[in-house]
């Protein structure tokens, strides 16, 4: 029989031990309950298109149940509303500092190694490395921001199919992802935005900014644009203590 040592003096640990996998979770969906204490390998990526944001979203209902624990003390409207500018903060935030986004998500999960991760998955992975580095460095509501490199390219494999349907027993605590929705507004306002920003560049960047500078001053446009000049000045007001 062979001795173990002289194998090792033979060959790096990895050939001799060929049969440590790869942890399906972390490879899927970029976590993995057991963190560093897993007896599986998670292959952190050195290149990605794709970063998390660890437990950067925080849940307004999930810090404010009432005392008996069953009802909450913000409204399901409050709690989108919430939600809806937090996302498109952050979105915004990334795509005028690092590039353009090509998708973002964020985790509805409770489990600690899930609570409030965001996903944003640049176009380009130069940019995804540059947000990395520059958002350790950065703070976020009063707290440090955590940010890595993700090995999520595809979030249809990354996220819960029963959650989508509105079946998963699992709740919170499921280990996959339970992407939160924003409202149809915002999709329409963030992604469409960008899809003309392909078309026509230069015309889409000056409506932003007139948008912007109304935003500001808070005079003029009629015609339906009230709910959202307010929540772009609200936004601006924020982002000076959030960021
Ligand atoms: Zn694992
Ligand atoms: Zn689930």
């Amino acid at each position: 029989m062979v001795e173990l040592g002289f194998l090792f003096s033979l060959y790096p640990a990895a050939l001799v031990f060929p049969c440590r996998v790869n942890c399906s979770f972390y490879f899927k969906i970029g976590a993995c309950r057991h963190g560093d204490r897993c007896s599986r390998l998670h292959n952190k990526p050195t290149f990605s298109q794709t970063i998390a944001l660890l437990n950067i979203y925080r849940n307004p209902q999930n810090s404010s149940q009432s005392a008996d624990g069953l009802r909450c003390a913000v409204s399901d409207v409050e709690m989108q509303e919430h939600y809806d500018e937090f996302f498109e903060e952050v979105f915004t935030e990334m795509e005028e500092k690092y590039g353009e986004v090509e998708e973002m998500n964020v985790c509805d999960n409770l489990g600690d190694h899930l609570v409030g991760n965001v996903y944003v998955k640049f176009r380009r992975e130069e940019d995804a490395e540059k947000a990395v580095i520059d958002l350790n460095n950065r703070w976020f509501n009063g707290q440090p921001i955590h940010a890595e490199l993700s090995p999520v390219t595809d979030f249809r494999e990354a996220c819960c199919r029963q959650y989508e349907m509105g079946e998963c027993t699992r709740g919170g605590f499921c280990n996959f992802m339970h992407l939160k929705p924003i409202s149809r507004e915002l999709r329409r306002e963030l992604y469409g935005r960008r899809r003309k920003k392909h078309r026509s560049r230069s015309r889409s960047r000056e409506r932003r900014s007139r948008s912007r500078d109304r935003g500001r001053g808070g005079g003029g446009g009629g015609g339906g644009g009230g709910r959202e000049r307010d929540r772009r000045r609200s936004r601006d007001r924020e982002r000076s203590g959030r960021f």
